[in-house]
């Protein structure tokens, strides 16, 4: 039996989920697939641009155990990059809203590193900021 921690990108519900096998990823208050991947991502695309500077963007498209498809985008800029969007099934979010955060940073750090970006700025779940409400 595995607990899972999810949250939903849309309403911004935390919930738990407790079970063997993957959970429905749906949202149990609002209905949104926008909810945290289920069991493991796999990359199945990346794509890069940069400019001459060195500002640039990376896309890592990613899929979950039921399919769905995460699309990572990190802006950077030369080895610093930073999460900054999270597009679930098309519908896109700002990573800052997530409340959760993710295994995702060795995922993300296995193509980051084809492109020569070593240092990762993830704003999900920022626990070590001062302005956690409880
Ligand atoms: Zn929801």
């Amino acid at each position: 039996m595995t607990i899972t921690p999810l949250d939903c990108l849309q309403c911004g519900t935390q919930y738990t989920y407790i079970g063997v096998g993957p959970h429905s990823a749906e949202c149990p208050d609002c209905e949104s697939t926008c909810v945290s991947p289920v069991g493991e991502l796999r990359v199945t695309d990346n794509d890069y641009w940069s400019v001459p500077n060195g500002t640039g963007e990376l896309r890592i498209y990613t899929v979950d155990e039921h399919e769905r498809s995460f699309e990572f985008r990190v802006g950077f800029q030369k080895n610093r990059g930073t999460l900054t969007t999270i597009t679930i099934d098309g519908t896109s979010v700002s990573a800052k809203q997530c409340s959760a955060a993710w295994p995702i940073q060795d995922l993300l750090n296995e193509s980051l590193a084809r492109y020569g970006i070593t240092e990762l700025t993830n704003p999900m779940n920022s626990t070590n900021t001062t302005t956690q409400s409880q």
